[in-house]
């Protein structure tokens, strides 16, 4: 909320973009510190190798969506010069306060961000891709940004795509970016946080560590980016009382470095089994199980 009130600042001094790097930057800085004297798992502070690779995707994202971002703005504001190039009259109730026009586009986008990564988990040709993002052994800060450049296109399209057809103001495309990269650094955070009640609205570290286990049938589960709402109306919410795998990764092989990862979906050796078709083979999901046995 705080880092949210301080893009508000930057949006009311015209510096918005400039803003929100700031205060990501220094939330970043703070959880980090925050994982070192209050870690959710000891056995996640290990190195593990992948912080080079976790920050080059995390930069070719940000530079990428960025530029689309930007691409979009200045579609806005052309479109908003010359009213009559709108072929279509503009469904979004601008009237409304800001607040209620934001939280409108959370919930469109959300939709969007739902299926796109349903669809990523269930369709082999995107399974290629997200399994970059869930090929790491520990969750952290560092890995937030860890997705395949293709994998965070289709889900900024799906997204963002439903907002901009039906009218969304930019402004409102931007409050939305700025929620989803908040929410998304908390989620992969390794400290140890009590969201209580929240995890039935918002999405929490709590819930994304249930999604990152190895075991498909817990795996398959919390796709929401931001809010939970579509995974409580298509049944695929998970919170049970207990505490996620410590152990958690993919079954399939990703290469080490940062190129080889880029590249790994498009060879055939890229192929990884899809976790919903692992669910149906008993020793595979037997062999995750007894690799969790260390959990508490
Ligand atoms: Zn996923
Ligand atoms: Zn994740």
């Amino acid at each position: 909320m705080a880092c949210l009130y301080g893009v508000y600042l930057g949006v009311e001094a015209d510096h918005g973009i400039l803003v929100f790097n700031l205060v990501y930057l220094a939330l970043a800085v703070v959880l980090i510190g925050l994982e070192r004297t209050l870690p959710y798992e000891k056995a996640w502070l290990k190195p593990d190798g992948q912080t080079f690779a976790n920050l080059a995707h995390t930069l070719l994202n940000k530079g990428a969506v960025q530029i689309l971002v930007a691409v979009t703005a200045v579609l806005g504001l052309a479109s908003a010069a010359e009213p009559q190039r709108q072929t279509w009259p503009s469904l979004w109730p601008a009237d409304l306060p800001m607040v209620i026009q934001v939280g409108l586009g959370l919930l469109l986008a959300e939709f969007g961000l739902y299926w796109a990564h349903r669809l990523a988990h269930e369709w082999a040709l995107l399974w290629r891709f997200h399994a970059v993002h869930h090929s790491v052994t520990r969750l952290w800060v560092v890995n937030t940004g860890r997705f395949h450049f293709v994998d965070t296109a289709v889900s900024v399209v799906f997204s963002q795509a439903i907002l901009f057809a039906i009218g969304a103001p930019v402004i409102v495309l931007l409050w939305v970016s700025a929620f989803t990269a908040f929410v998304g650094i908390l989620t992969h955070c390794n400290i140890e946080m009590r969201f209580g009640p929240l995890s039935y609205i918002f999405n929490t570290p709590e819930l994304h560590r249930w999604h990152h286990s190895m075991v498909p049938d817990e795996g398959n589960t919390n796709y929401g980016e931001n809010l939970m709402a579509f995974d409580q109306v298509f049944g695929t919410f998970f919170n049970p009382p207990r505490r996620p795998p410590v152990k958690i990764g993919i079954p399939g092989p990703m290469p080490a470095d940062f190129l080889g990862q880029l590249g790994h979906p498009f060879r055939a050796s890229g192929s990884q089994a899809l976790p919903t078709v692992l669910a149906k083979d008993k020793s595979v999901a037997a062999l995750t199980r007894s690799g969790d046995s260390g959990q508490g």
